[in-house]
C-alpha cells in the first residue's frame, strides 16, 4: 500500500458511506457489498472482481480503527483528492502542476525541498506502523538490508581525514542477470497465484482476509527460468572494495553512512545503505579531545618558576609556546589553530598541559642549592589547615 494510494482513493465512496459513519455501518456496507461483488457470486466477471478488490481494499482501511484514523489524518493533510491527478489537467489548488509521486518517490534518500527527511520520514513512520495487512497491491521488491562495517584509522589520518579501500565480502547484486533473478534473454513473469497483486485474499464467511502472496512473496512476479549464477534470488555474495572517504575530524566510535551501497535490494529492488563503524587507534603523543588535540609536556620545576619558551611538536611541526614566570603546575596553554582542520572551516586547537616534574634524585651540587632556596623561600600557604589540625593534637 503506498500513501499516493491513500491520498488519492477515497474508501468512504468505495463503500458508500458517509466520513462519520460508524463502523457498524462501515461493517454492514462492507458484507452488504462484498457479497453482491464476490468472484464467486459472479463467475468471470471481472468488473465485479474489481469492484471486490476494490470494497476489500476499502475495508482493510477503514474497519481497522487505528488504520482508518491515520487514514483521514492523512486526507485532511492534503485535502481529499486534492491531488488526484485530474482528467482535464491542472486544476490543482494554487495552479502549480504537483505531482504526488514527488512527495513520496524520494522519500528515501529524503527531499531537497522538504530538508532531507521531512515528510517522506513522517509517512514512512505512519506506514511502517500500519502494516500491509489490508494491501491489495504488489509492495514491490524488498529493500537490501544495511551492512555493517568496522574500520580502523590511525591517528592522524582521522585528523587529516582520508580515503581509504574497503573490502567486503557481502551479499551484492548478480552481475549474470543484474538482479532480476531470471535467466538472461527471459523475464520475470506475473504471478499466477496473486495475478500480480502480490497479495491473496482468502475468505471466511463473510469476511475476506489479504495477505502477502505466498508463491511469490509479495512481489507479485515469479522467475521461471532462474538465472544459473544466483539461482533466481538476484543477488550472490560477492567481496567488492569501496573507496571511502573519511572526512578531517572523523572521531572514534562514529558511524559514517553511505546511503545505497549496503545489499542490493531482491530481485532489483533498492539497495540498503552501508554503515562504516570508525575505531581511531590511540597516538603515542596527542590526544584528542573534539576538535582539539592534547599534548602534555613535562617541565621542570625551576622552568614553572623562572619561566621558559618551549618548543613542542603539533601534528604536522612545531609550535612555541610561552610559559610565563610562576606557572603552576597543570596549568593549560594553547596553540590555536594547531588542532583538527575541518573542510566545514572549524578549527581546533592544540592543548598543552604542563606537567612539573620533581626530581627522585638530585646531585650534591644541587641539594646544596635547592636548601638554600628553601631558607629564602616563605613558607607554603597552609595556614587553615595547620589551624585544623591543632584542634586535633
Ligand atoms: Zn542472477
Ligand atoms: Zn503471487
Amino acid at each position: 500500500m503506498s500513501s499516493k494510494d491513500w491520498i488519492e482513493k477515497d474508501y468512504y465512496a468505495a463503500l458508500g458511506v458517509e466520513k462519520s459513519a460508524s463502523s457498524d455501518e462501515i461493517k454492514k456496507s462492507y458484507r452488504k457489498l462484498a457479497r453482491e461483488s464476490h468472484p464467486d457470486h459472479n463467475p468471470d466477471d471481472p468488473k465485479a472482481e474489481e469492484r471486490f478488490k476494490t470494497v476489500s481494499e476499502a475495508y482493510a482501511v477503514l474497519g481497522d480503527e487505528k488504520k482508518r484514523r491515520e487514514y483521514d489524518e492523512m486526507r485532511s493533510l492534503f485535502g481529499s483528492g486534492a491531488f488526484r491527478r485530474n482528467a482535464r489537467g491542472g486544476g490543482q489548488p494554487g495552479g502549480a502542476p504537483f505531482d504526488v509521486s514527488d512527495l513520496f518517490g524520494g522519500a528515501a534518500g529524503g527531499d531537497a525541498r522538504f530538508g532531507g527527511g521531512g515528510l517522506g520520514d513522517l509517512f514512512s513512520s505512519i506506514f511502517t506502523g500500519g502494516g500491509t495487512g489490508g494491501a491489495t497491491r504488489p509492495r514491490g521488491p524488498a529493500r537490501g538490508r544495511d551492512v555493517e562495517a568496522e574500520v580502523a584509522l590511525d591517528f592522524s589520518d582521522a585528523v587529516r581525514g582520508v580515503t581509504l579501500p574497503l573490502t567486503l565480502r557481502a551479499p551484492g547484486v548478480c552481475d549474470t542477470c543484474h538482479g532480476s533473478g531470471a535467466k538472461p534473454g527471459t523475464q520475470p513473469v506475473a504471478c499466477s497465484v496473486c495475478h500480480g497483486a502480490g497479495v491473496t485474499t482468502r475468505n471466511q464467511g463473510s469476511f475476506s482476509f489479504s495477505e502477502p502472496c505466498r508463491n511469490c512473496q509479495g512481489v507479485g512476479t515469479v522467475v521461471e527460468e532462474k538465472c544459473p549464477e544466483c539461482h533466481g534470488s538476484g543477488g550472490v555474495t560477492k567481496t567488492r572494495t569501496l573507496n571511502v572517504r573519511f572526512p578531517a575530524g572523523v572521531a572514534d566510535g562514529q558511524r559514517i553512512r553511505l546511503a545505497g551501497r549496503g545489499e542490493p535490494g531482491e530481485r532489483g529492488g533498492p539497495a540498503g545503505d552501508l554503515f562504516v563503524h570508525v575505531k581511531v587507534r590511540p597516538d603515542e603523543l596527542f590526544g584528542r579531545t573534539g576538535d582539539d588535540l592534547t599534548l602534555t609536556v613535562p617541565i621542570t620545576f625551576a622552568e614553572a618558576v623562572l619561566g621558559t619558551d618551549l618548543r613542542v611538536p603539533t601534528l604536522d611541526g612545531t609550535v612555541t609556546l610561552r610559559v610565563p614566570p610562576g606557572t603552576p603546575s597543570g596549568r593549560v596553554l594553547r596553540a590555536r589553530g594547531k588542532g583538527v582542520v575541518r573542510k566545514d572551516g572549524r578549527v581546533g586547537d592544540l592543548l598543552v598541559t604542563l606537567d612539573v616534574v620533581v626530581p627522585a634524585k638530585l646531585s650534591d651540587e644541587a641539594r646544596v642549592a635547592l636548601e638554600a632556596f628553601a631558607e629564602q623561600t616563605p613558607p607554603a600557604a597552609r595556614e587553615h589547615l595547620d589551624a585544623r589540625v591543632r584542634r586535633f593534637s
